[in-house]
């Protein structure tokens, strides 16, 4: 007799309806290894990998430098939202490749002449006063001394010139030291910085102790070659978004999503193509897509991720104003059969509202989930808590949402003939604005330090349920048909939410606030 009982994907989901995250379930597997040995590295693009599967939208309640900052360190990586001027979001960019580094090749420098009141704005600007002083004030030039905030920080004089306070006696080490060579001699010297110099004892590079200690604190953060942080940044179909690619390549970005609701447009395969062109270091991430026809475009196009969803967030009215998207579920699966056999991993976005969704996503053939809704709430997402009901709360809105495009966004799309854009809603020569979004509040889900970490481990817990110790293997399970698949009824879904009680306190899904 056959052991088998639900169904294989193939057959699930060859039926006519389609499905979304909740109306299905996942069979158990058989565990033979602890929780912890489940491992939930993946790959993000072609190019890139990460060792949390989470990545932040590119939307201006959720993802600024602090959200790609900490969701980085964490494992994952942020998204940049577009509705800025670019040199402001090129601006965030940088803020999050400075805040880590391996070898700072650009440090900032000052000269002998300059004031305390100069580290002071350096401080003041960039976060940073370990200041290397030159002999003309730049790099490549004779090293003469260093100022860290020690050296200044009980000074009551600002107009002070830095020749008198700065330390003189310096351990530095030679241009050439590798870098675990260099941490060593940070470490044993049990100084703060660490200048590098040339034969000449000009100043090429600077190692801070402090980025030792966030490599030891944070040990899944997502970095490039130098150390520095991945991130992620959005732009647009549009010409004029040339511009800001130029400016975010300037800043360093790592990958680029291309903003899109309905991603299959010439529009796209032009500015995919041009980036490829262009900028050969950059990935892309290509979309949204929900269909294997509209994946293949991109993917013909250069895509190097492909970005899941359409009409599925949760602050997205989209399925309902242009009646066009697919439930999740299913365009995952579909989707992903097809990027799978190209070699092109998937974002599954939008939609997400617990760990079990993740799961699911994971479990469809996406690589990497992306939040909106659920990270908007977190100390590192854009904007101030305020109070309503008793609760803590953030405020959360679509980018299509007529406030998002009142603010900032509808500035650049207004009076355009064609609307390519985004999310942010329909823009038509007669200059109409349809929302396909709404604004609104999400609840205080504390810090992303306490968040990812608890979403993670919640993550291989559902892992080791299924049987699988990674998401190559969890892949591998649902093409072969070991994963097996059952519908949901509505007394199902009933039966697994709380029931039958009198009373119960609803514990959090997470914690809400640090634990001290
Ligand atoms: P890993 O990053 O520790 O897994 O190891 P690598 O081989 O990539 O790093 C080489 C050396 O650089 C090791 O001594 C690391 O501890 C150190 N390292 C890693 N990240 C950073 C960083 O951000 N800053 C500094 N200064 N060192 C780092
Ligand atoms: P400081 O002692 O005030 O300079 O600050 P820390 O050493 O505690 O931290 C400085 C952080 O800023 C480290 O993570 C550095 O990698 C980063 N950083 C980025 N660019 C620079 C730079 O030009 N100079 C300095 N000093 N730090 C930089
Ligand atoms: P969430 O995680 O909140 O359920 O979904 C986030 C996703 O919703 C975003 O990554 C983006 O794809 C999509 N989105 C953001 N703003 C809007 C909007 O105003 N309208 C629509 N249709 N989708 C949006």
């Amino acid at each position: 007799m056959s052991l088998d009982d639900g169904y294989d994907a193939k057959t699930f989901f060859s039926a006519r309806d389609a499905y979304t995250y909740d109306d299905f379930i996942l069979l158990p597997g058989h565990i033979d290894f602890g929780v912890d040995e489940v491992d939930l590295q993946t790959c993000l693009t072609r190019n890139l990998r990460l060792k949390t599967p989470i990545v932040s939208s590119p939307m201006d309640t959720v993802t600024e430098d602090q959200m790609a900052i900490y969701l980085a360190l964490l494992g994952g990586i942020g998204f940049i939202h577009f509705n800025c001027a670019i040199d402001e979001q090129a601006a965030m960019v940088r803020k999050v490749k400075r805040f880590e580094n391996g070898f700072i090749t650009d440090p900032t420098t000052l000269s002998p002449q300059h004031t305390i009141a100069d580290v002071d704005q350096i401080k003041a600007t960039h976060g940073y006063s370990g200041i290397p002083i030159t002999e003309d004030g730049t790099l490549k030039s004779r090293l003469l001394g260093i100022v860290t905030t020690r050296d200044i920080d009980f000074e009551k004089d600002r107009s002070r010139s830095l020749s008198e306070i700065m330390t003189t006696e310096l351990v530095v080490a030679q241009e050439g030291v590798s870098l675990s060579e260099a941490n060593r001699i940070l470490k044993s010297s049990k100084k703060g910085k660490l200048p590098i110099v040339d034969c000449n004892f000009r100043l090429v590079a600077l190692v801070s102790r402090n980025d030792l200690r966030t490599n030891r604190e944070f040990p899944l953060a997502s970095k490039d070659a130098n150390k520095q942080l991945l991130v992620g940044a959005a732009i647009s179909t549009r010409d004029e978004d040339e511009e800001r690619l130029a400016a975010l390549d300037e800043a360093g970005v790592d990958i680029v999503v291309i903003d899109a609701a309905q991603g299959d447009s010439i529009y796209q395969m032009k500015m995919i193509e041009h980036v490829k062109e262009e900028y050969p270091r950059l990935d892309v991430v290509a979309g949204n897509v929900v269909t294997v026809r509209q994946a293949r475009h991109l993917v013909e196009a250069g895509a190097d991720a492909l970005r899941i969803g359409m009409g599925v967030g949760s602050i997205c009215t989209t399925q309902e104003v242009v009646a066009v998207g697919r439930p999740q579920a299913t365009a995952i699966y579909h989707t992903t059969r097809y990027a799978e056999e190209v070699g092109v991993p998937a974002i599954a976005d939008g939609g997400i509202a617990s760990i079990g969704h993740i799961v699911k996503a994971l479990a469809l053939g996406a690589h990497t989930v992306m939040l909106g809704g659920l990270l908007a709430g977190t100390a590192e997402s854009p904007g101030e808590y305020f109070y309503k009901d008793g609760m803590r709360l953030k405020k959360h809105r679509g980018m299509a949402s007529k406030e998002a495009m009142a603010e900032g966004g509808v500035k650049r799309y207004i009076n355009q003939v064609r609307d390519t854009t985004v999310h942010v809603g329909v823009e038509s020569s007669n200059g109409i604005k349809v929302a396909q979004g709404v604004s609104g509040a999400v609840v205080d889900r504390g810090s992303l330090l306490d968040f990812i970490p608890y979403v993670a481990q919640g993550l291989r817990h559902g892992f080791q349920d299924l049987g699988v110790r990674d998401i190559p293997s969890l892949h591998r399970a649902l093409r072969s048909g070991d994963l097996r698949f059952e519908l949901r009824t509505y007394a199902g879904v009933l039966e697994a939410s709380i029931h039958s009680l009198y009373e119960y306190q609803q514990d959090m899904l997470w914690p809400s606030s640090r634990e001290e």
